[in-house]
């Protein structure tokens, strides 16, 4: 590889979050940043008006380029992206931006460009106070129409990513996710940004594409010239600037390897996901976007354990009505019928788009007005969702799950509900499943703690292993400052995991995870020694675990969960278990496999 003609040392390491695995190779292409350059001057009051016009004339340029993006996009990928254009068709109407930076313009007398970069700020500093993670990576979204405004009010022409003349990395302080579907996955290699997170539609939008990328590295964009040589390990969520001859081979091998591995879990993809004893598990794949569809269906997955059905509702003024959602849900049962689809409904919480309730002054939202307690708050918004739901289950199987339940009483109030629905549907001779199956997410200690009495109310149970090891340990799953107590092998997760499943397995009713912890195949031993039904994990991952589940026998599993569970610490279950499982399958657990 060609050294670099820059200051970076040789083997400069960087750690970001892997968003999107497998290992990219290449040479830096850097976009820049309009934000950075914006330069904010003084007017004169008698160029008010001149700057007026020209911040409306970049706000019209900008509509007119996403329209155009928006009718690309859906030749390209019809039904699916075209929601985030609209997201940023929103943005640019959105009141405060527009009164901020004339207030910016007429009253402080500052310059266009000026003034719309200090109604960023502000926007930004509004998202950034937001307790919601998925709330504030939608910064991202807001940064990219800034960047657009203001591209187009100093008159910088738009990198157009598909115009990239050679393979490259492309090293950006985000992408915006309009950029990202753009690209032409034949040139761009990978990509590394200064911001995002796991649920960033960037981050999304790559996992769907394929393309290798770590995202949250703070400041690369300042560190990396165009150029350089780099390597990104999109699964460890590292990056290499300038690499030696060494590291470069060895980068060259663990890609190969990367390749190799990907292509043999393609033969378990037809595979049942079945124990060498005989036990049957159903492996099903959790979805937010009608973008993961297509692996869905590639991953050999058996339907959609959990459709987070927030991502329709989030990032819009107003929720959307019962035929929308009615088109979404039927979409999923289209697409992955003859299997089932479970869908959950909103779990939202602090959710500012939802205008009727103003949730952001709460102290504590993770244990405020969430998830279902918000909708049976709003009675009229989950009636219209549990139609939608109904009508959809008249097209093939449909499950229908409540989440973030704490008490009977609470899932007797949805049961109420759904029967009113199901009622006015019967009136309207609308056709629904009678039989619909009910289920709840078991996310709570409370709801572990009675799993007995709720499971004789339900017919499944999904356990929500992200909020129940978050709120059984109290550790704030969002918080890098108590990370180190989020253990999900934890004695005292473990001890809920065998209330609930055995609350389960004795009601007769199949005890479901679709928490992360379903998707990491450490832990498969375990989950399967509970006697776990049904895993739902990311589409991705579904080969990954089913090849474990194909060589552990289910009674080996019971062993070691029995010694497992006589541990002290998460630290010395996950020490026990590595060393039996290394012992018992060599190599079944090796570097390529994470
Ligand atoms: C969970 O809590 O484990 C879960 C699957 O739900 P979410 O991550 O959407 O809260
Ligand atoms: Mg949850």
């Amino acid at each position: 590889m060609v050294s670099a003609k820059t200051e970076i040392a040789v083997d400069t390491f960087l750690v970001g979050l892997g968003v999107s695995p497998g290992i990219a190779i290449g040479e830096a292409h850097l976009l820049s940043r309009a934000r950075m350059a914006a330069l904010e001057r003084t007017i004169e009051p008698s160029d008010v008006d001149a700057e007026v016009a020209a911040f409306e004339e970049a706000v019209e340029q900008s509509r007119r380029q996403l329209e155009e993006v928006r009718r690309k996009v859906t030749e390209k990928h019809p039904d699916e992206h075209a929601y985030i254009i609209d997201t940023h068709l929103m943005m640019l109407d959105d009141q405060m931006l527009h009164d901020e930076t004339l207030h910016g313009i007429r009253e402080l007398l500052l310059n266009a460009e000026g003034a719309l970069k200090r109604a960023i700020d502000r926007f930004r500093e509004v998202f950034a106070s937001i307790e919601d993670d998925y709330l504030r990576e939608r910064m991202s979204d807001i940064d990219s129409v800034g960047e657009r405004l203001l591209r187009n009010l100093m008159g910088e022409s738009r990198q157009d990513l598909s115009a990239l003349e050679r393979k490259a990395i492309v090293v950006a302080h985000d992408l915006s996710p309009a950029e990202t579907m753009q690209i032409d996955q034949n040139k761009v290699l990978g990509f590394v940004t200064d911001v995002g997170g796991r649920t960033s539609h960037t981050a999304i939008v790559a996992r769907s594409l394929g393309i290798p990328a770590v995202v949250g590295l703070e400041n690369v964009t300042a560190l990396v010239p165009g150029g350089t040589p780099m390597i990104i390990d999109g699964s460890a969520g590292t990056v290499i600037l300038n690499p030696s001859e060494t590291t470069f081979r060895e980068y060259l091998q663990k890609r190969q390897r990367y390749e190799y591995f990907e292509k043999e879990l393609l033969s378990y993809r037809s595979l049942p996901a079945e124990t060498p004893d005989g036990f049957r598990l159903v492996l099903r794949a959790n979805v937010e976007l009608p973008a993961e569809l297509e692996q869905v269906r590639e991953s050999g997955g058996e339907g959609i354990g959990l459709y987070r059905s927030e991502f329709l509702f989030l990032s819009r003024p107003v929720p959307p009505d019962e035929e929308e959602q009615y088109r979404a849900y039927r979409n999923l049962v289209d697409a992955v019928a003859p299997h089932e689809v479970t869908i959950r409904t909103l779990d939202a919480g602090g959710d500012k788009f939802v205008e009727e309730i103003n949730l952001s002054d709460e102290a504590n939202p993770a244990l405020g007005l969430r998830g279902i307690r918000f909708s049976l708050a709003e009675t009229g918004m989950l009636k219209t969702q549990l139609r939608a739901i109904l009508r959809a289950s008249a097209c093939g199987p449909v499950r229908v799950m409540f989440p973030m339940i704490s008490g009977v009483a609470e899932v007797r109030r949805c049961k109420a509900l759904l029967e009113e629905c199901k009622e006015a549907l019967r009136a309207e001779r609308e056709p629904f499943d009678e039989d619909i199956r009910i289920g709840i997410m078991i996310e709570t200690p409370a709801a572990a703690l009675i799993a007995d009495r709720l499971a004789a109310e339900v017919d499944f149970f999904s356990v929500g292993t992200n909020d129940l090891v978050q709120y059984c340990l109290a550790v704030d799953r969002g918080n890098e400052h108590v990370a180190y107590l989020y253990e999900p092998l934890h004695p005292a997760v473990l001890r809920a995991l065998r209330m609930i499943s055995r609350a389960g397995r004795d009601a007769g009713i199949p005890v479901a995870m679709c928490g992360e912890m379903a998707s990491e195949p450490i832990y498969l031993p375990i989950l399967l020694g509970l006697g776990f039904t049904e895993l739902s994990m990311n589409a991705p991952c579904i080969s990954r675990v089913k090849r474990i589940v194909r060589q552990v026998r289910r009674q080996e599993a019971e062993e070691l969960l029995t010694c497992a569970m006589e541990q002290l610490t998460a630290e010395e279950v996950a020490r026990y278990l590595e060393r039996e499982m290394a012992r018992r399958f060599p190599g079944l657990y090796g570097s390529a496999t994470i």
